[in-house]
């Protein structure tokens, strides 16, 4: 970071364009927490709660969940001073322009420091979607693009590998659906906003990572620690 300041990021792309797997990397090189919407709807989800039946579903569907349900989440977690102090790296929102508009009120008088677009195609996606898995302790990610070492078994934590509930083709559809409809518009805000950094997603999570870490140092951001 550049002499101990915030870094705020956003991350934002198709499903299955590798921002989970990118963010955790970043949020660890960095040294800012990774943020990310889905994770915390997928633990209220499994708590049972009756805010987690209300969000599954819309999940399961593939659909959005409501803005006045995730705004509030997204508004209690970004007063957390770790997120105050360090920044963040945002992972699945904002998902749409009005949530783009949220977020900078929520952070004004701060703002963004830059938003990275993760490119790959559809089909790319399409495949990686179908065959992810992840692991059900520690929330490491894989697919056929990038296999554990023993099938089933998480690299990182030894947990189980699982599907995720709302990869199903029909739910992948959808939500690549939405994308284009709800989300591809953020990045012509984004753009104008002169926030936007497009980064090619295609190739190892290293040689993904090298490129983001160029994006950032351009800008004077480097390793924290
Ligand atoms: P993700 O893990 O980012 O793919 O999110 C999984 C699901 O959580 C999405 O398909 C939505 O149903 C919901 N979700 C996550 N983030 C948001 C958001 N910013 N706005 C609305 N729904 C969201």
């Amino acid at each position: 970071m550049v002499s101990g300041h915030p870094l705020r990021l956003v991350m934002v792309g198709r499903q299955g364009a590798g921002k989970g797997t990118q963010c955790v990397r970043v949020s660890h090189r960095y040294a800012i927490p990774h943020i990310s919407t889905g994770d915390m709807l997928r633990a209220a989800v499994g708590a049972g709660s009756p805010f987690g039946q209300l969000a599954k579903s819309f999940m399961d569907r593939g659909e959005l969940v409501p803005d006045t349900v995730i705004n509030g989440v997204i508004a209690e977690r970004l007063d957390q001073p770790d997120a105050r102090l360090r920044g963040f790296v945002l992972d699945g929102f904002p998902r749409t322009k009005d949530q783009a508009v949220e977020l900078n009120a929520l952070l004004a008088p701060a703002s963004l420091h830059m938003v990275i677009n993760l490119e790959v195609s559809v089909a790319l996606v399409l495949r990686r979607l179908s065959s992810r898995r992840v692991c059900s302790v520690c929330g490491s990610i894989y697919s056929d693009d990038l296999p554990p070492k023993t099938a089933g078994i998480c690299d990182n934590c030894g947990g189980e590998l699982v599907q995720r509930e709302d990869d199903t083709e029909a739910a992948i559809l959808r939500r690549l659906e939405i994308y284009e409809k709800a989300t591809a518009p953020l990045l012509g805000f984004y753009a104008e906003m002169g926030l936007l950094e497009t980064v090619d997603g295609v190739g190892t999570p290293d040689e993904v990572l090298a490129r983001i870490s160029e994006v950032l140092a351009e800008h004077g951001f480097y390793e924290g620690g």
